[in-house]
């Protein structure tokens, strides 16, 4: 018998493994199908606290202040750099909107300040297009390994005691007398005292049996993986209107992506799932990037993949331990912002799982929110 069960192998679950292990909980993760198999792999994976909604910030900034020492926590690599976060403005109405966010954000204590026209930018930033004209930068926003930091997590969860269950999808969250009791797998049945609900886009499978639901809208985002190339930027690049996003990895290798897309449905089902977008999607995406940092235009692309995002109405996550039944906390809907957070999202679900403050304020992140608010209109917020 488990203390806890953990539903999905993200940077989410592995994280509240590793916190839950450490803590002597008894715990099983379960995925469909391995470690960041979707979102958490699929990712841009910035490590970003500039831009955040007001709600979401005091949490990336207390996961930022994690990342830096994260690989020596778990004992495994990460490949975070914090280069910081390049927001670039390409016309007037642009760099007003910048302007704004840094007024913001730079009142709440974040190390963000406008760099006002192209020579300032380049300084820090020799790739950048020529017809940039400002740019807000926030110096200790940064970047990660996807692969790698699930894989850390994983890893240093499994040495504390931890059992992974991959390959095995979860068909039910059993309960009794409005009491979480187990799971109900491909394989088997497993008790456990409480469950983490931590399934990404899939979370409402399991939820809607229990007369639960996190409003969600599916949505795509394009990504495309060059060849390495030699070392030219730091920062993660993003733009004001969120069209598109892009940073060079530790390895050489651009990964830049679209922004928030339609998604046409189509999943291949496999050892890892795989979504395709369509030609017009991967243009696009090459053409708005390109034009930003145009050496991504004479790199050699090695992958192109989508990446769906659990879209919620206000683009902020549900995390809440769910009064009905007991037992269940639930994690998700993270809107294209769960990669930065995730070590916090770790030491929040083990804060639930044992019934303590968390220390943040967690009511923008209940899932009543939706049934009380009649102004759900999605907010558009990047992800990177
Ligand atoms: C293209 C793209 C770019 C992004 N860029 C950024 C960024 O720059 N910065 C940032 O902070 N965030 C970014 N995000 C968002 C971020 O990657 C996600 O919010 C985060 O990875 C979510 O992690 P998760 O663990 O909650 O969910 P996921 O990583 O989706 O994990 C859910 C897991 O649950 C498993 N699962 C689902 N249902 C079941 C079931 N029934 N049984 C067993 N297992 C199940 C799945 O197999 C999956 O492995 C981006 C996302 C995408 C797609």
């Amino acid at each position: 018998m488990f203390d806890v069960i953990i539903i999905g192998a993200g940077i989410s679950g592995a994280a509240t493994a590793y916190e839950l292990a450490k803590a002597g909980h008894k715990v099983a993760v379960i995925d469909r199908y391995g470690p960041a198999a979707m979102a958490s792999g699929w990712t841009l994976a910035g490590v970003r606290q500039s831009g955040r909604d007001p709600a979401e910030l005091p949490l990336a900034r207390a996961a930022v202040d994690i990342w830096g020492d994260l690989h020596e926590i778990l004992d495994g690599p990460t490949h975070y750099r914090r280069g910081g976060n390049l927001r670039l403005g390409r016309s007037e109405e642009e760099l007003a909107a910048l302007r704004a966010i840094v007024d913001e954000q730079s009142a709440k204590g974040l190390p963000i300040t406008m760099l006002e026209g192209l020579e300032a930018v380049r300084a820090v930033a020799p790739a950048v297009a020529p017809h940039i004209t400002g740019a807000s930068l926030c110096t200790t926003d940064g970047h990660a390994d996807p692969h790698a930091t699930v894989s850390a997590f994983i890893a240093a969860a499994e040495r504390l005691g931890a059992t992974m269950r991959f390959g095995e999808e979860v068909l039910a969250i059993e309960t009794e007398d409005g009491r979480v009791t187990g799971v109900r797998t491909t394989r088997a049945r497993i008790p456990a005292g409480q469950v983490v609900l931590a399934a990404g886009i899939f979370g409402n499978d399991l939820l809607n049996p229990l007369g639960l639901e996190v409003p969600l809208k599916v949505r795509l985002v394009t990504v495309i993986q060059s060849r390495p190339v030699a070392p030219m930027l730091e920062q993660v690049i993003g733009v004001a209107n969120a069209e598109c996003a892009g940073r060079q990895e530790v390895s050489g290798r651009f990964r830049f992506t679209s922004g928030i897309e339609h998604w046409h449905g189509h999943m291949e089902d496999g050892e890892r799932p795989r979504v395709r977008p369509t030609a017009r999607d991967i243009v696009e995406t090459i053409q708005l990037f390109g034009a930003l940092i145009p050496a991504t235009l004479e790199a050699e692309v090695e992958d192109i993949w989508g990446g769906l995002i659990d879209q919620t109405p206000d683009a902020l996550p549900v995390i809440q331990r769910a009064g009905n039944p007991e037992g269940l906390i639930i994690a998700m809907g993270f809107s294209g912002h769960g990669f930065c957070l995730g070590p916090i999202t770790g030491r929040i679900c083990a804060a639930l799982v044992e019934g303590r403050d968390s220390g943040f304020d967690l009511a923008p992140f209940m899932i009543e929110r939706f049934t009380r608010r009649n102004d759900t209109a999605a907010s558009l917020t990047l992800h990177g």
